[in-house]
């Protein structure tokens, strides 16, 4: 029995997770779980589970959940998330809260020896060297639940490393894929969040139209499978059915193909190295569907994946700087305060102000995050 400590519960990484949990009860307990401020998500999920620990993101939330008839135990903030991912009674960290918030629970669970299950890639991109320098010192795998990485995980199962030629990550093209750059002006958040292949929460979807998700995945993967960005590609691929490629260096490629659900990943996951059934997603149907397609990246109409792949190899907070303003642009947009191309231009002016620190500690991490997220806000005024 695996006791999980589940951070971003209410999200849609979480409810999947909390759906792999309830089909296995002999393999998994939500032990303890966190969310931000959705107590309407968040209380049948805490009457389902009955979880030892809630935490939520504010006092003003606890107060609502206490009103709600609530009276378990309740942390709260991010420091309420860390005691949950160091608790000596959790085996298994889910982590799929949205953003950099993540970083400190992910850092706590490694240094408590857990086993980490990363949905929350933002970590990885703003502080990937420290992420990876703790996992390496504490012994501690960290398994990926985003598709992309979960295939390559797969590929690279029972192979040497440094057999592998390049990584070849697929994007689905996101919500716009057919729409020209001067198409772009005027879309709105509702045409945003309507992405063709995946049900996911909005940052990401905003990020997937973007493209900056598959350039924050780029970073991910040079993080997890420590590949340097020349041997890092990203091809189109609008099916979704192939999550990603190894090539190795005899010209052999593995592929992992799946039906587009994230309970796949998630579930592998959580029962990694071994495997577990997972009856309620559709058998992938290869002949139902066809055809597949392949195309090359544009860097001209996705500047978003461009400016990743230039925050990375500058490397240090550059790519803190790249999430930070990417969170806090998205947000804006979200919030209808900039339109659609504003958000890439907002990311760009803060990579070019910035003067990257080569090996920031967490502090300098926490500070410039904070600072970049001002900066872009001060933008807009
Ligand atoms: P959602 O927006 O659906 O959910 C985010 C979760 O994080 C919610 O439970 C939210 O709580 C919680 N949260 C947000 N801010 C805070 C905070 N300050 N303190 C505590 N909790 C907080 O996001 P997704 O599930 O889509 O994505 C989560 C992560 O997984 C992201 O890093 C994303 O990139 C990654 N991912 C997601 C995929 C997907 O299919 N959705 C695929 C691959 C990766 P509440 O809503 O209650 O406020
Ligand atoms: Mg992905």
């Amino acid at each position: 029995m695996k006791r999980i400590g589940l951070l971003g519960a209410t999200g849609s990484i979480g409810v999947q997770t909390a759906d792999i949990i309830r089909k296995h009860p002999e393999q998994f307990k939500l032990f303890a779980m966190a969310f931000g401020r959705n107590v309407e998500e968040a209380l049948p999920i805490i009457n389902e589970f009955r979880p030892e620990i809630v935490v939520v993101q504010d006092a003003e939330v606890k107060e609502s959940l206490k009103r709600q008839g609530y009276n378990g135990i309740i942390y709260i903030g991010t420091e309420g998330m860390y005691e949950v991912a160091t608790h000596p009674n959790v085996d298994v960290v889910v982590n799929a809260v949205m953003g950099s918030v993540g970083l400190s629970s992910t850092l706590g669970a490694i240094e408590a020896n857990k086993q980490v299950a990363l949905a929350n890639k933002e970590t990885l991109v703003t502080a990937g060297h420290l992420v990876m320098d703790a996992a390496k010192r504490n012994n501690v795998s960290i398994l990926p639940i985003d598709s992309e990485h979960s295939a390559i995980h797969q590929c690279l199962n029972g192979e040497s490393k440094n057999d592998a030629n390049k990584i070849i990550l697929t994007a689905s093209g996101g919500s716009f894929r057919d729409k020209k750059r001067e198409e772009l002006e005027n879309v709105t958040v509702e045409d945003t969040l309507n992405h063709p292949n995946w049900s996911m929460g909005a940052k990401i979807t905003v990020d997937s139209a973007t493209m900056m998700n598959k350039g924050l995945e780029v970073i991910e993967a040079h993080w997890l499978f420590d590949m340097p960005y020349e041997q890092i590609e990203v091809i189109q691929h609008r099916e979704s059915v192939i999550h990603s490629m190894v090539e190795y260096v005899d010209k052999n490629v593995m592929a992992q193909l799946g039906t587009p659900d994230m309970r796949v990943p998630i579930q592998y996951a959580l029962t990694y190295p071994n495997r577990l059934e997972l009856n309620q997603t559709k058998t992938l149907n290869l002949v139902e569907i066809g055809t597949l397609h392949f195309e090359k990246m544009d860097f001209d109409r996705f500047p978003c994946l461009r400016l990743a792949y230039e925050a990375g190899r500058v490397g240090g907070t550059m790519t803190t700087v790249l999430n930070a303003a990417n969170e806090q642009a998205v947000a804006l947009f979200l919030n209808s305060e900039i339109s659609f191309l504003t958000i890439e231009t907002l990311i760009e002016r803060a990579l070019e102000a910035h003067e990257a620190i080569e090996h920031p500690d967490l502090e300098t991490i926490q500070r410039v995050d904070k600072e970049t997220r001002k900066l872009v806000k001060s933008y807009v005024k």
